[in-house]
Order: structure tokens, then sequence, then C-alpha cells
């Protein structure tokens, strides 16, 4: 089977204004960058996932129909800029849940590796290309633990978490456009045998 790049981006701060636990679609609102980032990559053969941690679910702050209507209204957003995801994985649980379901230790909360384990095991992932933008350390933790080249961006929390960790990812960037610009060119450069003579 054909395999393809890929790249995980968070969502919380890296494709969406943060905004704390946002239990309502008015709430949510994509940078204005991101459809044009996603549609670059989709227009390159790279797989776009969103892996994001929703402890909210976990701590009774909303439910997952929530969460699923905020993906709805990401996806009619990229979709009006041309864009697509190709998968969005979240983790619902926190240890500190009132509700069994959700009070698990689970694998899939970022750091850990559980939603990029379950993306390889659905998607033609070429596990050699991957690439992983976010927010957060936690984000660049888990692309490291999975062999991931790491983007760490300075919108949402990233100023804060670039300031405490300079060396913390493989590039610090502005933002998801100019992590993706990045990735492009790297893998250009690592492809040269099919650039046209
Ligand atoms: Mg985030």
């Amino acid at each position: 089977m054909e395999k393809f790049p890929a790249v995980f981006i968070d969502r919380d701060g890296t494709m969406n204004i943060e905004a704390g636990y946002i239990d309502h679609p008015d709430n949510f609102n994509l940078y204005p960058f991101v459809p044009q980032a996603v549609r670059l990559l989709n227009t390159h053969g790279f797989l776009v996932i969103v892996l994001t941690n929703q402890a909210g679910v976990g701590r009774g702050y909303f439910g997952e129909d929530n969460v699923e209507t905020l993906h709805s209204k990401m996806r009619s957003e990229l979709s009006k800029g041309g864009a697509r995801l190709d998968a969005v994985y979240y983790c619902p649980h926190h240890t500190s849940s009132k509700d069994p379901k959700y009070a698990v230790d689970c694998n899939c909360r970022k750091p850990r590796t559980g939603m990029i384990d379950k993306a390889l095991s659905e998607l033609p992932v070429d596990t050699g290309r991957m690439f992983i933008i976010g927010d957060k350390m936690s984000d660049i933790k888990l692309g490291r633990k999975t062999g991931c080249r790491t983007y760490l961006v300075k919108t949402g929390y990233g100023l804060r978490e670039a300031e405490k960790n300079p060396g913390g990812a493989d590039v610090i960037t502005d933002n998801i456009l100019s992590a993706v610009l990045d990735i492009l060119k790297i893998s250009q450069q690592a492809q040269p045998d099919q650039t046209p003579a």
C-alpha cells in the first residue's frame, strides 16, 4: 500500500484561538491562516491529522457531543477554505473524573502516544516522514517519542512554552502556516529526485 507523509496538529492554540475549555461553537474560531496551511498540506500529499486532549469531558465541563459539534464547525470552516482533515482524534479522559468511563489513566492523553498509535493503525502513514505542530511541550514530547520532526508554534500557549524551553523543539516558529511552509521546504529538499529536470 502506498504510504504518505503525515502532519499531526494540535487543536486548541494551534488551529483555533486558545479560549480555555471551549463549551460552545461561538468560542471556537480558527486562526485566519489555518485553512491555507491545511490546504497546502492537502495539495502536497500529506495526511493531516488533528490530535487534541479534551479533559473538559472527563472533568464534566461538557460532553463528547459538544466536542463533536466543535469538530463539525472546524471541518466546515476548513472546507470553505478548500481544506480538509484526514482524521481527528481526541482524548476525553482525566484521572480526576467522577465518571468511571472517563476516570482512566489512559494511554491517549498527550504526551502519551495512544492517539498517534491509533492513527498509524488506521491510516497509511509513512512513519519515516512524520511531523507534529503544537503550542505545548506535551505536543512536542509526544512528537519526540514517536519520531516526528517537532514544531512549537508561538500562538496559544506557545510563546510562554518557547520562553521556558528555548531548545525544546526542532523548530520554534510563529504559527501553523510558517510551520507548514518549513515542512514543505524540508520535504522537497529530502526528495530531490522528484524535482522535474
Ligand atoms: Mg494546544
